[in-house]
């Protein structure tokens, strides 16, 4: 599904060389985990994935279903059925949670030769996943994300995900700064969507997420590169035992 070879990236503004060397494969129906300490470049693979400016690709490459993704516009990205939930989601004033995710929706069907869906079909559809997440009707009629919970934005973004039904999703730390709960109904969300036509790819600090959202394969990332793969123990070694033991095997 997401083929990701040798990935060199820098810094456009500064001669800062951040991934160093990434190699991942994320096959479809397969759940991968990527961990790793702080400033090991995860979010920035995440940021290059999805198409934002800023960095310049040195060298490798990175495909979804065979096409090259580095070469796609951000919005033939997400056509093609990318999606990421960020850390930080984006508040947009002046336009309605409701109408911002009908708009999305019948971009993608569009993009995909689809038919729009109807408005009676749109709001059933929206209602049922939006119940499951706990979120309410009044939430549906807020600007998107704004004034929302860090909880509730965690949410909004899986119910986005659950709405446009992308092929490959990424998620960089969707669970930080949430609570218990928050985080399992985020991966009940996320659990729900799991299928065999779809890959995730699940980027987190801390291992408490993976107890949810079991993983088939753990990567852990330090200075720009995998340097270890393994299955679910591996997020419990680290747990246990820190990163450090690891990098200093790797050196
Ligand atoms: P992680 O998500 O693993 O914590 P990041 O991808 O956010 O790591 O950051 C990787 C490294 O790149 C860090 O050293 C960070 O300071 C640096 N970095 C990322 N973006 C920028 C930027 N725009 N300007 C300067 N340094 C950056
Ligand atoms: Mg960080
Ligand atoms: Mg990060």
């Amino acid at each position: 599904m997401l083929e990701i070879k040798n990935l060199h990236v820098k810094l456009e503004e500064e001669d800062k060389q951040i991934l160093k060397g990434v190699d991942l494969t994320v096959e479809a129906g397969k759940v991968h985990a990527i961990m790793g300490p702080n400033g090991s470049g995860k979010s920035t693979l995440s940021y290059v994935l999805s198409g934002r400016d800023g960095y310049e690709i040195t060298e490798g490459t990175a495909t979804l279903e065979g096409e090259d993704l580095l070469e796609m516009e951000v919005e033939e990205r997400a056509a093609a059925g990318l999606f990421l939930a960020f850390q930080y989601p984006v508040e947009i004033p002046g336009v309605g949670n409701m109408t911002f995710l009908r708009t999305a929706v019948n971009a993608q069907r569009k993009a995909r030769g689809q038919e729009e869906m109807s408005s009676a079909e749109f709001l059933k559809v929206i209602r049922e996943k939006a119940k499951s997440l706990k979120i309410d009707a009044e939430m549906l009629k807020r600007p998107v994300n704004v004034g929302f919970s860090g909880g509730e934005k965690k949410r909004n973004e899986i119910l986005q995900m659950a709405m446009l039904e992308p092929k490959m999703c990424i998620l960089d730390e969707t669970d930080s700064g949430l609570d218990v709960d928050a985080m399992k109904l985020v991966a009940d969300g996320v659990n729900a969507l799991r299928d065999a036509g779809r890959g995730f790819l699940v980027i987190t600090h801390y291992q408490r997420l993976l107890d949810h959202i079991k993983p088939d394969v753990v990567h852990i990332m330090s200075n720009g590169r995998i340097i270890k793969t393994g299955g679910p123990d591996l997020a419990l070694e680290v747990e246990h035992n820190g990163y450090a033991d690891l990098i200093a095997e790797e050196a």
